[in-house]
């Protein structure tokens, strides 16, 4: 059986974090598998839902390295859905319901003072023929619920009627679809929910495993019944936890905080939000992965905790130091090369300054540090200038390599006397402008005999 994913948001803003968990939760569980992963867009909204939103998903996504199979809009998809709609009318599992939003409030609360559960009590079940053709020609359009199968005979009597599923991450789940109301469907307006087109799709799709959020949980046990009802099997399901901000606050998607978006655009390395978003709230370390196949070597959907998994955005300037700090030139020459870094010494100048790195982008400052010299000149007492004057009369002769600046250092250090701090900071200053910085014997052959004389106080 080939493995088919689906990853479904709703274009109504730009993803997040805790949405991205959810895109590559299903990515990995796929990769994992040699399956297939469908993107697909719940846009039967279609006031909140913009092309603009699901263009950025799609960067989004692929930015973080995922590739889909294929991409789909519901709302390109109405036919199959009304054809679900008939087949549901015609056995009798959906049916018109004219109440209004205030006369299922009173419903509710009447239900609540005499000890019932608030679901809805199907009453819209009982109007005849005639009494529908009325508020028909009031001008009431019903809206449409689906008969959950929670009772024998009568739709009134209802019974504890136990939904399970092997859940992928939680284990055994059981809902009982007789706490619950029947979902309505359509609205008014002929606008479907998203319960049905999800199914449908699910359906049409061939998917085999339904990997989403916790908050789903419910709605799996409504879903698995109208699988059923349309003479499907249901697929598997697996509900994750969900990430949370330090305060314990949910994400949201138009808040706009933590955006993919907003990470990419403040540098952040798409494994080191990949990194963080997958294994928060798992049993592994939150620790950064180099690449896909590594993180899909240490993604087990069974690994993820139950509950909710508070995440810290610090923790992704530490992933991509990580990162960048075991970055192949390779990896980055062509960023390198945006950024006016190229030339012989792009490979060596990449090495040297790698660790020193929060963000790729920082290497523009060291490159015109190199290049161009300190950003501005060093705060030297005179002592310390004498002593530089003196060690830069010092500086080997050509060709340099890594060993240079020991060699150089040792002749310093014999002459002056000074050892420790009191040798090198003056040095670091003279040569970069900064207390700290990478590595001078790194440095040194990148400045060469020419640029290191430059320097000289
Ligand atoms: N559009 C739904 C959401 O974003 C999809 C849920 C699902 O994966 O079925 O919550």
């Amino acid at each position: 059986m080939t493995v088919i994913v689906r990853f479904a948001p709703s274009p109504t803003g730009n993803i997040h974090i805790g949405n991205a968990r959810t895109a590559l939760f299903n990515w990995l569980f796929a990769r994992q598998r040699g399956g297939r992963f469908v993107q697909r867009f719940d846009d039967t909204d279609v006031e909140r839902s913009r092309q603009e939103y699901a263009d950025n998903i799609l960067t989004d996504i692929a930015w973080l390295g995922i590739e889909p199979s294929v991409v789909e809009y519901q709302s390109k998809r109405f036919a199959v859905y009304e054809a679900a709609i008939a087949k549901l009318k015609a056995a009798g599992l959906l049916y018109p319901c004219y109440e209004t939003a205030e006369e299922l409030d009173l419903k509710r609360k009447v239900r609540l003072t005499r000890r019932l559960p608030p679901v809805y009590g199907r009453e819209a079940l009982k109007p005849t023929a005639v009494e529908r053709a009325r508020l028909e020609a009031e001008g009431r359009r019903p809206h449409w619920r689906f008969l959950l199968p929670n009772f024998d005979t009568d739709p009134f009597s209802t019974r504890r009627t136990e939904v399970t599923w092997t859940d992928l991450v939680r284990g055994e789940e059981t809902v009982d679809l007789a706490s619950l109301s029947d979902p309505v469907l359509v609205r008014e307006d002929g606008t479907y929910l998203y319960t049905l087109p999800s199914v449908a799709d699910d359906i049409d799709f061939g998917i085999t495993h339904v990997i989403r959020g916790d908050d789903h949980v419910t709605n799996t046990g409504v879903q698995i019944a109208l699988f059923k009802a349309l003479g499907a099997e249901p697929p598997a399901f697996g509900h994750h936890n969900l990430l949370t901000a330090v305060t314990g606050e949910g994400l949201s998607k138009r808040s706009g905080a933590l955006s993919i978006a907003s990470l990419r655009a403040d540098g952040i390395e798409p494994m080191a939000v990949a990194s963080l978003a997958v294994l928060t709230g798992t049993s592994e370390n939150v620790v950064a992965a180099r690449d896909m196949a590594e993180l899909a070597g240490r993604f087990d959907l069974a690994s993820t905790s139950r509950s909710a998994s508070k995440f810290d955005p610090a923790d992704l300037l530490v992933l991509n130091r990580t990162l960048l700090h075991g970055m192949d030139f390779a990896a980055v020459a062509e960023r390198l090369a945006a950024l006016g870094i190229a030339g012989a010494r792009a490979e060596p100048f990449w090495l040297a300054v790698r660790g020193n790195l929060d963000r790729l982008a920082d290497a523009a400052g060291w490159w015109r540090i190199v290049t161009q010299g300190p950003t501005q000149a060093p705060d030297l007492s005179d002592e310390d200038r004498a002593f530089l004057r003196a060690a830069f009369d010092l500086l080997p002769a050509a060709p340099w390599d890594g060993t240079t600046f020991k060699a150089w250092m040792d002749q310093v250090k014999a002459v002056s006397g000074r050892k420790g701090k009191a040798l090198f900071m003056p040095v670091r200053l003279a040569l970069t402008g900064l207390p700290s910085g990478p590595e001078l014997a790194d440095l040194l052959p990148l400045l060469g005999p020419e640029g290191t004389q430059a320097r000289r106080p």
